[in-house]
């Protein structure tokens, strides 16, 4: 019987197993689907759209200084005074002034490339030089076969600002160039903007001019380590060589995405970067979670059936070895139990076999309603005349056995007659009855028997005898 729990219970493991990995295994897979798909959102569209967002806001910053610095540019006032040697400072100083407060822009200025000078709002600022870093913008507007050149620069050191340079070339009549003017506009627009991507999306943007090595972003996208942009700049020369806006890489130890288009008007590159795990971890937790409440549920479904299982099988074992209407035990299980004490059985032992006198004309008389309760109530007696460890059953009809270690031919008699006389004598039976109940006895103390067999057929023969002997008797 234990076996076949365990044989189900075995069962029962590999059910439970089956069922987890066919919910981890689907499971697993919805997981890969959902972080699939989260990725080719933030590839395909995600970000790009907050790089065509931003690099749509740019252009329009652009276009306020571009169309001041181009009107500048066209400016006659201006082109005869270069023309005309320069001579009126105030002149010149006064225009620009007058640009600065009529456009609201953070600075207007020239650049004259006969007298190398630099006028801004106040008169002269220096005369610019080749050499100097600062000035080479200059020169290279100069060389450009176009006709402007824009810069954006930010200042860290007030609120992230942004400032947009515009330079024009100012040409004579016959198309030589005379001087470089321009204005820097500042805009607080395209940070903010920065920040809001960050904060709404989690994307970390950043400009990148590649010529100067230099990384603009605002302040909090500390993402790269703007002194080495050698990293950005490898992933930069990667999406020039194989032109692919998708840029895939790891950076200490965590899975970026960057969607990269390059700004020709500015010759920055706009990299627009967010973090894979930043959008997947939270399809992860879910997995876990889903993983560990079947898991839970499994374990609670199987502790729910081992319960069940062995309860139906107490019952089960009760139905199978107890008589049902006197709750003894019956012929198979008394016979089961029999047989192991007989084989180790080395001392005494001792069969008491007894059927209720003229049981049929009980039924016939009362009825076999009657004739029950009277079964019921002798099995009780029964009971209580032996011992726990005695072996007890109801051998079928209106027969009872009883098995008794360790007790000889003489003890097992006066148990016998004491069993007689107390059901002869019993008040419940004579109520029922208006009569005295007897029994008759046959006994048997194992001597040289084979087996089981031969003793049940000398006990049987005993009580036959009794019966014979006219019933109410004990024969050992
Ligand atoms: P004897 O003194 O020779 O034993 O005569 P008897 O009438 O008792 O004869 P016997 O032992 O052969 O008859 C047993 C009867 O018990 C036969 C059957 O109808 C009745 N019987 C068997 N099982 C049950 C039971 O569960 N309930 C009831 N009410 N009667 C039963
Ligand atoms: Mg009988």
């Amino acid at each position: 019987m234990s076996n076949s729990i365990f044989n189900k219970y075995k069962l029962l493991v590999l059910i439970s197993i089956l069922l987890l990995l066919g919910f981890f295994t689907t499971s697993y897979f919805s997981y890969k689907i959902a972080v699939d798909l989260t990725k080719d959102e933030l590839k395909y569209k995600s970000l790009p759209l907050s790089s065509n967002s931003i690099y749509s806001e740019i252009q329009r910053d652009l276009l306020k200084p571009n169309l001041i610095s181009s009107l500048m540019a066209q400016d006659t006032f201006m082109i005869n005074w270069i023309l005309n040697g320069e001579k009126n400072v105030n002149e010149i100083s006064s225009y620009l002034e007058s640009i600065k407060n009529k456009y609201d822009t953070s600075s207007s200025f020239l650049v004259s490339n006969i007298t190398n000078n630099y006028y801004y709002s106040k008169g002269i600022l220096k005369k610019i030089n080749q050499k100097e870093q600062r000035d080479k913008w200059f020169y290279r507007l100069k060389n450009i076969t176009g006709i402007y050149e824009s810069n954006i620069d930010i200042d860290l050191a007030y609120k992230d600002y942004m400032t947009i340079f515009t330079n024009y070339k100012v040409k004579d009549s016959n198309g030589n160039f005379i001087a470089a003017v321009g204005v820097g506009l500042q805009t607080s627009h395209i940070s903010n903007l920065l920040k809001v991507y960050k904060k709404k999306y989690n994307h970390n943007i950043y400009l990148f001019s590649k010529e100067k090595k230099k990384l603009i972003t605002s302040k909090d996208m500390n993402s790269f380590d703007e002194k080495n942009p050698k990293f950005i700049t490898s992933i930069i020369n990667n999406f020039n060589q194989n032109n692919k806006t998708t840029q895939e890489y790891v950076k200490d130890g965590k899975n970026y995405i960057m969607n990269i288009r390059f700004i020709e008007e500015l010759d920055l590159y706009l990299c627009v970067e967010a973090t894979e795990e930043q959008f997947t971890q939270e399809i992860e937790n879910t997995f876990y979670l889903n993983i560990l409440m079947f898991t839970i549920i499994i374990v609670i479904i199987m502790i729910l059936i081992i319960y069940y299982i062995n309860n139906n099988q107490n019952t089960l074992h009760k139905f199978a070895s107890t008589d049902k209407l006197t709750s003894l035990n019956n012929r198979n299980n008394f016979d089961k139990a029999f047989k192991n004490i007989f084989d180790s059985s080395k001392e005494d032992l001792t069969l008491i076999l007894f059927d209720i006198d003229n049981f049929k004309r009980i039924n016939d008389e009362f009825g076999h309603l009657v004739g029950d309760k009277v079964l019921v109530r002798v099995s009780n007696l029964f009971k209580r005349t032996f011992r726990e460890h005695d072996l007890i059953a109801r051998w079928g009809g209106d027969e009872f056995i009883a098995l008794l270690p360790k007790v000889n031919n003489i003890s097992a008699y006066k148990l016998a007659e004491r069993l007689r006389i107390k059901i002869k004598n019993d008040e419940i039976l004579r109520e029922l009855l208006k009569r005295p109940i007897t029994i008759s006895v046959g006994i048997i103390t194992k001597s040289n028997e084979k087996d089981i067999e031969e003793l049940f057929i000398k006990v049987d023969e005993n009580l036959y005898k009794a019966k014979q002997d006219g019933r109410n008797k004990i024969v050992y």
